[in-house]
């Protein structure tokens, strides 16, 4: 038995990898421990989708080479989107690294792990890597990853490179995993995907995310679904008609529009243009008038204009989302805006434009959230910080709220005493 920890920045399915790693490390007998320094294996679950992310794992490396000459028999392994198909290039940057494998596969990590003498668990099976989830947390949400890969190829993004085609998990798999999960107390599920809109192209007979959606609702015990993350040129009507229908889908999307001006989104290679766009949020509005609405966007992308940021800007003002989560642009090497564009956009205006952008959207979440004031919400309690319970609403909006009962894990109503942009305050009905 030995001690390990596991340090995760990165998507949703980072998360979902990781929770994988420490689920099958303590059904093999080892346990978690908060610092590397006193772990005896260190798991780095990587991403460089922005040169920020990058730089923190940089640090990492060279915070664990320091540890690496004072514990020289710890084990050190990396994985997530820092692990490029260059491995050999890796192992002689990093040699104090003892295995990088690449996201989501685990058979790689096992065999390692067997060779090198750790402890394993002989009777979890592997069927297809990168989709083993299972795992028993605390918290009563889980993220089921369902489509891995991605086929699009936007100009910016380095994701399609390193986590290669897409490939989706069979329907009747994604069922067991998920009442496997339900059975082990979870109430709410994500599906994830880096484009989970083309989820099941490449399955036999074409089932796509609303035939899952309507699989999953079926099952008994299971709450709440989620799904993330949208392509604005792949969501489907079809889609949307089954979180209309379905009560347990819940009425959030996060639809990445990325920029409002169509030149940008060319040049980033999206596929639509901002009319498409609207239409969409249209649609998605008249039919799901309640539903909360979330999307990305990146400032300073090479040749932005201030005109161009402006149309970004009016854009977001329109369609007032819930959330909006804003980056500056930061080249990514390999990717084909690293090769074609010169990151022309100078440092201080990327970061004036994303401070506009967060400025505004304090504004607008603030006015949305206000709207929620004297309400009752239903919540799923994810867990307690200092004396609150906490937990999201079918929206996902986050709830504080609290009491001397114990709430873990139940869908409890909440009234609504106090609202900011980022949250809400209330009282247990
Ligand atoms: S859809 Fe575009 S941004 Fe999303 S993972 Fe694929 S290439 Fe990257």
């Amino acid at each position: 038995m030995s001690r390990y920890s596991i340090w995760t920045i990165g998507c949703q399915m980072n998360k979902a990898e990781s929770q994988w790693i420490a689920s099958y490390l303590n059904s093999a007998g080892h346990h978690e421990v908060k610092s590397p320094r006193e772990a005896d294996l260190v798991v780095l679950n990587t991403c460089v989708v922005r040169q920020s992310a990058e730089d923190k794992v940089l640090g990492m490396l060279g915070q664990l080479k320091g540890l690496k000459k004072e514990h020289p028999d710890m084990h050190v392994l990396v994985t997530g989107c820092f692990v490029n198909s260059h491995v050999e290039d890796l192992n002689k940057r990093f040699p104090h690294v003892d295995f990088f494998f690449k996201p989501g596969a685990y058979s790689d990590f096992i065999s390692w792990a067997k060779k090198q003498g750790v402890q394993v668990n002989e009777s979890r099976q592997l069927s297809v890597d990168s989709f083993q989830t299972i795992p028993l947390v605390s918290s009563p949400c889980a993220y089921v990853p369902v489509i891995q890969g991605c086929n699009n190829f936007c100009s910016f993004c380095i994701v399609p490179y390193r986590r290669g085609k897409e490939v989706s998990l069979p329907v009747e798999e994604v069922v067991g995993e998920a009442e496997e999960l339900v059975s082990q107390g979870i109430k709410e599920i994500t599906l994830l995907g880096q484009n989970v809109d083309s989820y099941g192209h490449d399955l036999p007979g074409h089932p796509d995310l609303a035939d899952l959606l309507y699989r999953l609702s079926e099952i008994a015990g299971l709450s709440r679904i989620r799904f993330l993350t949208n392509h604005p040129k792949d969501m489907s009507r079809k889609l949307i008609e089954a979180v209309v229908s379905l009560d347990k889908v819940c009425k959030y999307l996060e639809l990445p529009v990325q920029s409002g001006d169509d030149d940008i989104l060319k040049a980033m290679k999206r596929g639509y243009t901002i009319e498409q766009y609207r239409e969409l949020v249209r649609a998605v509005r008249e039919r799901l008038p309640q539903a909360s609405l979330s999307t990305d966007v990146i400032v300073g992308f090479p040749g932005e204009t201030e005109e161009q940021f402006e149309h970004t800007f009016s854009l977001l003002k329109e369609i007032r989302f819930d959330v909006v989560h804003v980056a500056a642009y930061s080249p990514r090497s390999g990717t084909l805006a690293w090769r074609k564009y010169e990151d022309s956009v100078p440092r201080d205006v990327k970061k004036e434009r994303l401070k506009k952008v967060e400025q505004l959207q304090a504004s607008v979440a603030g006015e949305i959230n206000s709207g929620y004031m004297g309400k009752e919400v239903e919540v799923l309690v994810e867990g307690n910080k200092k004396g609150k319970w906490y937990g999201r609403t079918e929206g996902n909006k986050l709830v504080f709220f609290p009491d001397a009962a114990d709430y873990s894990g139940k869908l409890v109503k909440v009234n609504v005493e106090k609202t900011s942009p980022w949250a809400l305050q209330g009282k247990y009905v």
